[in-house]
């Protein structure tokens, strides 16, 4: 193992959760478990942290920690913006400032100057693995070295005896499908409200809406035309990362 600093960038999902599972399985502790909020989670994702932060301590491994931005929240942001997040035009600043950045201020201020990152991209996904753009920073990718997929995450969370997390993104990221903000609907009423308010108040000339080429608000509104098959949609780990 190398010496410097083992930092799991934890986002509360399938993945990284897999990854505490994988280091736990191996006798292998990381110095810290950080949790980037940018104040836009689900319910859910704020109560897993508590779920698995009980789960690492049992075996001996650091609490998850959350860090924040000093920016406002990135709902708030986009409402006093009237934008969208910026994924939706094509650019990755939303999870570069409010999740990536104050993750390695936080990292700083502990008083790092090398670290290892840990990213959990499985190896259905390995081809968004790549390498840091921060000389002081290295990413490592332990789900690819095992050659875990999605199938064998949601294994190995059931082998420690944890709930599946659910989806862990932004509820309002436009990187959502359309099954999945159908189940957010369902869900949490309130936040794809929250969502369709943020759509509408956003001054839009070349997209729709969330969906880029088509409008969360204009889809919830003929909800009732679809089938139910968003209640047996199993959550995913949002499209960004914390590297
Ligand atoms: S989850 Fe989506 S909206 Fe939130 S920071 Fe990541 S890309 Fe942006």
């Amino acid at each position: 193992m190398s010496k410097e600093p083992l930092i799991v960038t934890c986002g509360l999902g399938s993945n990284s959760t897999a990854v505490l599972v994988g280091y736990q399985e191996r006798g292998i502790i990381p110095d810290h478990i950080i949790f980037a909020d940018t104040g836009g989670e689900r319910p859910e994702t704020y109560a897993y942290k508590y779920i698995l932060s009980a789960w690492l301590v049992k075996h001996g491994m650091p609490a998850v920690e959350t860090i924040k931005t000093d920016l406002p929240p990135l709902y708030e942001n986009c409402i006093k913006n009237k934008e969208l997040p910026s994924v939706v035009y094509g650019r990755k600043s939303c999870s570069d400032k409010w999740k990536t950045r104050p993750m390695n201020k936080a990292l700083r201020i502990k008083g790092y100057d090398n670290v290892v990152k840990v990213i959990g991209i499985d190896a259905d996904e390995a081809h968004r693995a790549g390498e840091s753009q921060r000389k002081w920073i290295k990413h490592i990718y332990p789900l690819l070295d095992w050659d875990w997929g999605r199938d064998e995450c949601i294994e190995a969370i059931n082998r420690a005896g944890l709930p599946q997390p659910g989806k862990s993104s932004c509820y309002f990221c436009p990187n959502m499908h359309g099954t999945e903000v159908r189940k957010l609907n369902h869900d949490y009423p309130n936040l794809a409200k929250k969502a369709c308010f943020m759509e509408k108040n956003a001054s839009l000339t070349e997209i729709k809406g969330l969906g880029r080429s088509w409008s969360w608000t204009e889809m919830l509104k003929i909800d009732d035309m679809f089938s139910e098959d968003y209640k047996q949609f199993s959550g995913t780990d949002c499209g960004c990362h914390d590297g």
